[in-house]
């Protein structure tokens, strides 16, 4: 004959806390259970009994003695296999059973069947039969938050039941119901009884203990069997009816021939919805997380967008003469006919468009003025430069006048003392709009104005000058401004000394823009630096701010995740979990990063008048880098809730 062993045996088991060894809170054992039977542990407050149901239902490992279940040895196990059969052996009620307020109550009780990665349609399923034997079917929509206590505990004895485990235990489930709410409860317990399952109840209320076919009672540390109370129904244990094999084992029964790997993708995805499901569930956490992200990254992004929008407007106005212009710096001893003769030989090189002169004058004794006396006067209102130009030079940076020959009188031989205003100067003289026929006293020595310079592309800070001829001034040091062919300029500069001084080249220096053009580059660098160091010092304190929120979340999220543990989640699943919500919020909070980048940037450059310019590279890393600094912050919560002990869902 076969023998089936039974489905829990305990023998000589002793439990002690650390901190209390005085004596033992369980002492000696011992407990057989067959499948079908419904024993409630009776006995004082303190006496032990939530310790002993720990001990059985494996959410407790630190006792000694023997235990097998179904003949299985649990000593023997690995923790990730009592996981395992932990899941798949019980379902759990508490005194204070946790549902997550914010989800629904088919969600909530599909819990245990989401963690075994069960498919949905099958999920669906099982919840709404698990629902309809607690009658909470209408109630499958509701949050969680609006049912009352006993709907509460139904919806956890649903979830206990939806995982079609061998053994339901509950501890203290009517505690915290009326009377009425609590028969209910223990009816539907008695119900699930007779059509097979198991139910261990622990409970100080000998009226509740009653509903069972068997009692025990837990005092000094001492488990006794008691003489059997009159049961409150039937006595229906002789007929049970037992499910079939598959209700023993319902997660082996349940999976496919098609293998591991599948099952291990379908938790690893399920893994990754729960983390969604937890960060859309608490939307105010979530938000907060986000946004301490989001400013960060709107740091980071906006640094980017800045620095290039800078580096851009610089370069935009590089551009036009970094290819084609070459200073020659002219020392104040060559004659004027030695540089006549320079500015031919310049303009026979190959690919030299025209040649000009200019000198910038010391304000201080140019100083020009609109009256003679006022010459003498201090303070002048006047804060431009005073330059001296020939007519080559006009042409040569491409200056606008108003007349627009006025140019011509700027011509070497000619030596009148005219003068050009620019025209954001004319003010400073009390000039009109045309300026023309006022005299100008520059140098001690009056000029007038014969026109004015409305545009100067090149050089912008002739809008601003005062310009009379060069050749109205002595022997200064000067520049000779060239402008080439687009693209001849470096070519120029490196053949200009030869050109110029064959005998000794090293006499003669110029200067081209591209050498300017440098200038950009350390620009956006700088910028770049100052920017990019602020945001990554926002970086860290996102981090720092988002792992210490997650961290004390942990606190708060104990039962949900000791319940999630009771229900088969392993360590590295709960942590799993905690990494996938962590990048989500650092994801969510790099792409609210980007946005704010955006406006950050577009403002800015609508301010001064920019055209705003943003690096694709910083839009594509910013969500990419948030998704690893919120794992990054995730991982000391993450390890802290994978510590979390089962054993918490019960207290
Ligand atoms: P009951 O469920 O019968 O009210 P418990 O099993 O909860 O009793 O507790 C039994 C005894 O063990 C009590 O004295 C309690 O203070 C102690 N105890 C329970 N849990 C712990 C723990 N985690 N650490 C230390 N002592 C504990
Ligand atoms: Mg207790």
């Amino acid at each position: 004959m076969i023998t089936t062993p039974p489905l829990i045996t305990l023998r000589g088991i002793n439990r002690s806390y650390a901190s209390d060894d005085t004596a033992s809170v369980i002492q000696a054992a011992a407990l057989t259970v067959e499948p079908g039977e419904f024993i409630s542990i009776v006995g004082r407050s303190g006496s032990g009994k939530s310790t002993l149901l720990n001990v059985i239902a494996l959410l407790d490992a630190e006792w000694e003695g023997t235990y097998e279940i179904d003949g299985i040895d649990v000593k023997s196990l690995k923790p990730s296999s009592i996981d395992t059969l932990r899941a798949r052996t019980f379902g759990f009620v508490f005194q204070s059973s946790y549902a997550n307020p914010y989800e629904t109550v088919a969600k909530g009780v599909a819990l245990g069947l989401a963690i075994k990665g069960l498919p949905l349609e099958e999920q669906s399923i099982r919840v709404s039969r698990a629902l309809t034997s607690v009658g909470l079917e209408e109630k499958a929509g509701s949050l969680a938050r609006s049912l009352s206590g006993g709907e509460r505990q139904r919806l956890a004895i649903a979830r206990a039941i939806a995982t079609q485990p061998s053994v339901i235990v509950a501890d203290e489930p009517t505690g915290n119901l009326d009377s009425q709410t609590g028969r209910q409860i223990m009816h539907v317990l008695a119900e699930l009884n007779r059509l097979g399952t198991t139910v261990i109840l622990v409970t100080h209320d000998l009226g509740i203990a009653g509903y069972a076919t068997r009692v025990l009672e837990m005092a000094d540390g001492e488990l006794r069997e008691q003489a059997a109370l009159t049961p409150a129904i039937t006595s229906i244990t002789a007929e049970v009816e037992r499910g079939d094999g598959d209700q023993r084992s319902p997660a082996l029964g349940a999976r496919p021939s098609s293998g591991i790997g599948f099952w291990a993708m379908r938790r690893a995805f399920e893994r990754f919805v729960r983390s969604i499901n937890n960060v859309t569930s608490r939307p105010l956490r979530s938000l907060a997380l986000v946004s301490a992200f989001a400013l960060a990254f709107s740091g980071l992004v906006g640094a980017a967008g800045i620095g290039s929008t800078a580096s851009e407007q610089i370069a935009g106005r590089l551009t036009a003469a970094a290819g084609d212009e070459v200073r020659v710096n002219v020392p104040g001893a060559l004659t004027r006919n030695d540089r006549a003769g320079w500015i031919d030989q310049l303009e026979r090189l190959p690919q030299v468009e025209s040649v000009g002169e200019i000198a910038a004058l010391e304000s201080a004794t140019a100083r020009p003025s609109r009256f003679q006396a006022a010459a003498l006067t201090q303070g002048s209102p006047f804060t431009g430069s005073t330059v001296a130009v020939d007519q080559g030079l006009l042409k040569t940076l491409q200056v606008e006048t108003f007349p627009t020959d006025a140019g011509r009188l700027f011509d070497p031989s000619a030596e009148d003392r005219v003068a050009l205003v620019g025209q954001d100067v004319l003010d400073s003289f009390g000039l009109g709009r045309t300026g023309s026929g006022a005299e100008l006293w520059v140098n001690g020595e009056p000029y007038s104005v014969v026109g004015i310079i409305t545009a100067s592309p090149r050089a912008s800070n002739l809008l601003t000058s005062v310009v009379i001829p060069i050749s109205r001034v002595g022997l200064v040091p000067s520049q000779l401004t060239v402008r080439s062919a687009p693209g001849f300029a470096s070519a120029i500069a490196a053949a200009v000394p030869l050109a110029l001084a064959p005998g000794a080249p090293g006499s003669v220096s110029t200067e081209t823009a591209a050498e300017l053009a440098n200038l950009r580059v350390g620009v956006q660098t700088d910028l770049n630096g100052l920017l990019g160091s602020l945001a990554i010092a926002l970086l860290v304190i996102a981090i720092l701010s988002g792992a210490s929120a997650m961290y004390i979340s942990v606190q708060s999220r104990t039962q949900e995740l000791a319940l999630s543990r009771a229900l088969g989640l392993s360590k590295a699943g709960v942590a799993i979990v905690f990494l996938w919500e962590g990048c989500l919020t650092g994801l969510a909070g790099g792409l609210s990063g980007v946005a704010g980048g955006l406006v950050v940037t577009v403002g800015i450059s609508l301010a001064f008048n920019w055209s705003a310019v943003m690096p694709w590279t910083a839009v594509v890393a910013a969500p990419l880098a948030g998704a690893f600094c919120g794992a990054i912050a995730a991982l000391l919560p993450a390890l802290r809730a994978a510590r979390i002990d089962p054993a918490e869902a019960i207290r």
